[in-house]
């Protein structure tokens, strides 16, 4: 059996007594990096012999030998440096390994960077959008920073802390300038810190900050600019409303809801464009 286990991302105090029970008991421990598991084990009175390495540049062929331990009746635990093991981590792909071969896999939780930050932050935590870390340059990562102002709900992202500035910038040339923001960081730890401010104020601070430790940011949504009611908007509208299939009645009702136009001029409008 496979058991994925959380492990703290920052106070010890945070490892539950099931995950301490299940690294206790199981054969082998796949982690990230065995000195930071090391540690880990140390402190709770376990051995580190049953350490194997498993990370992003040995997935490919690690995973195939940990599922070859688990068909051969092994318990194997994995573990990430900090937190869950297959968010932003590898684990994701052990994950799938496991169930394209059949084999059985739990989950031990335990904290979350991106959950505990979005908690502390006082941005809205109805909805929220996970992006992790962004690609850390070139079109990948541009492409990603482009699709963030569609998000209507709380972004929660990733960053290194020489990294910072420039995604502050970046998020800033996007439109979420005035967006409010949570720039969290050392969480759980003693000197664990949230500051709550604008895009437009984080940039004037890490300006005379120098931004350190790792990151999470939780971000409200871009500042979409109202639309303005033109001939131009109101016959897109017009359009794109016949595509989703209303009748040229419904769309009169729908755009005079919508910017307070007289519905018959509304009527009128959409019967010549769409005649034409
Ligand atoms: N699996 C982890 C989790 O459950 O959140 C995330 C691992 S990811 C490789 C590491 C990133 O998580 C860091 O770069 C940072 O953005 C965030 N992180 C982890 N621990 C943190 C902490 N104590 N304070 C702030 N951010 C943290």
């Amino acid at each position: 059996m496979l058991y994925l286990v959380g492990t703290p991302i920052g106070n010890m105090g945070d490892i539950s007594s099931r995950a301490v029970e299940i690294l206790s008991s199981v054969d082998y421990i796949a982690c990230e990096d065995t000195r930071v598991t090391g540690i880990l084990l140390k402190n709770l009175g376990i051995e580190e012999h049953k350490l194997i390495s498993y990370h992003e540049h040995n997935k490919a062929s690690k995973g195939q030998e940990l599922v070859d331990l688990l068909k051969q009746g092994f318990n194997v635990a994995q573990v990430s440096d900090a937190g869950m093991p297959a968010i932003s981590d590898p684990g994701e792909d052990l994950v799938k390994l496991c169930i394209e071969q059949d084999v059985e896999f739990t989950v031990v939780p335990g904290p979350v960077a991106a959950i505990t930050a979005l908690v502390l932050s006082g941005i809205s935590t109805r909805r929220y959008h996970y992006e992790g870390f962004l690609p850390n340059s070139g079109s990948e990562r541009r492409k990603r920073l482009k699709e963030l102002p569609k998000y209507d709900e709380t972004i929660v992202l990733y960053e290194a802390p020489h990294r910072l500035r420039k995604l502050v910038s970046e998020l800033k040339e996007e439109g979420f300038g005035p967006s409010r923001a949570a720039f969290c960081r050392e969480l759980t730890k003693k000197y664990e810190e949230v500051l709550r401010m604008t895009i437009d104020e984080a940039e004037a601070y890490y300006e005379q900050t120098e931004p350190r430790g790792e990151y999470v940011v939780c971000l409200e949504p871009a500042v979409k600019a109202a639309p303005v009611f033109d001939d131009e908007y109101i016959d897109s509208e017009i359009r794109r409303l016949r595509e989703e299939g209303m009748s040229v009645k419904e769309i009169a009702k729908v755009l005079s809801d919508a910017t307070g136009f007289n519905k018959k001029e509304m009527y009128s409008r959409a019967v010549s464009l769409l005649k034409s």
